[in-house]
C-alpha cells in the first residue's frame, strides 16, 4: 500500500465522472455479455483506458474542468432522480403540486380535503383537493 501511496502521489485519483465511467463500463459489460455484442468490447476497453487514463493522470488542472464539466450536467440530473425518489417513498402521506404562477413544486400532506395552498416562492394563492 505504501509504494501504491507514492505511486499516486501527485496524480488526479478518482471523481465523480471516473465513478459515473466505471459504472457505464460495467453496464456496457452485461449489456453485450446479454445481447452478445463482441464489437463492444472495444468501446469498453477504451472507456476503462480513459478511466485508468484520468486516474493516473498528473495534469490535475485538466481532470478537474472535466469532472466540472460533467458536473454541471449530472447535478440537475441528480437532484431530479433524488425528487422523484422521496415523492414515491411518500406518495402515501402526501401530495405534489405545482404552482400555477411560478411553477415550484410544492408538498402538501394528503386527505385534507380542499385546501387553499400559498406558494412559498410568490405568494399565489390556489386551492387543491388532496
Ligand atoms: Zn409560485
Amino acid at each position: 500500500m505504501d509504494f501504491f501511496r507514492r505511486f499516486m502521489a501527485g496524480r488526479y485519483g478518482s471523481d465523480p465522472l471516473n465513478n459515473a465511467l466505471l459504472i457505464l463500463g460495467i453496464a456496457l459489460i452485461i449489456v453485450a455479455r446479454i445481447l452478445g455484442w463482441a464489437w463492444m468490447n472495444v468501446f469498453i476497453l477504451a472507456l476503462l483506458c480513459l478511466c485508468y487514463f484520468r486516474m493516473f493522470s498528473r495534469n490535475i488542472q485538466a481532470r478537474y474542468a472535466e469532472n466540472e464539466k460533467f458536473m454541471r450536467w449530472w447535478r440537475p440530473v441528480s437532484n431530479r432522480i433524488r425528487g422523484a425518489q422521496g415523492r414515491f417513498a411518500d406518495r402515501k402521506t402526501h401530495c405534489y403540486f405545482k404552482c400555477p404562477e411560478c411553477g415550484q413544486r410544492l408538498r402538501v400532506p394528503k386527505g385534507k380535503g380542499k385546501i387553499m395552498i400559498t406558494c412559498p416562492h410568490c405568494h399565489t394563492k390556489f386551492d387543491r383537493k388532496t
